[in-house]
């Protein structure tokens, strides 16, 4: 598998995507980016391809999971996936269930998180995009034992969060 073309033929699907038709950032002045002191977590070989990119970000690896951190500012084009699809993460469940939901780790920062404000809700072609091309991520065996993985993480941490 060459996962260099790999991401990057991703990356070129869901580059632009956004989760409202303006830039979310401007409700909270970006406020996932400026709190990322925990570093955003790549899928698996994802780095091999951001590795390609000039960029200035810090890839450590923690416990064989890759983790990416950055100064708070980046070019759109070169945003993980992680960035690109918050504040949904695609929880997959034991019983090959897939469901793109609101990532639990956005709930006391990112406005987006509630659903109350309908001015707020994401665009139904951002969460349709995503869906479509993680159903096909998750056939590959390693991206799908990663989100297996977070997805049990991501459920521990809801248990605990009111
Ligand atoms: S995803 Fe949420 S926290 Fe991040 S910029 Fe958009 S509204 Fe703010
Ligand atoms: S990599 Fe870019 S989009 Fe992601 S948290 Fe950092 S500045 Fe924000």
């Amino acid at each position: 598998m060459n996962w260099i073309n790999y991401y990057k033929r991703i990356n070129n699907k869901i580059s632009t995507l956004t989760p409202l038709y303006f830039d979310c950032g401007e409700l909270c002045n970006k406020l996932c980016c400026q709190d990322n002191g925990k570093g955003m977590i790549l899928f698996p070989h994802e780095k091999e391809y951001i590795d390609t990119l000039s960029t200035d970000f810090t890839i450590i690896d923690k416990n064989n999971v890759n983790t990416l951190f950055c100064t708070g500012i980046c070019k759109r084009e070169t945003r993980p996936i992680a960035c690109v699809i918050y504040p949904l993460f695609p929880y997959l469940y034991e019983d090959g269930r897939l469901d793109l939901k609101k990532d639990i780790r956005g709930k006391n920062s990112c406005p987006l998180y509630y659903d109350d404000i309908k001015e707020l809700s994401l665009q139904p072609l951002f969460r349709l995009k995503l869906f479509a091309l993680l159903e096909e991520m998750i056939k590959e065996e390693e991206i799908h034992q990663f989100l297996r993985m977070m997805t049990d993480e991501l459920l521990t941490i809801e248990k605990f969060t009111k």
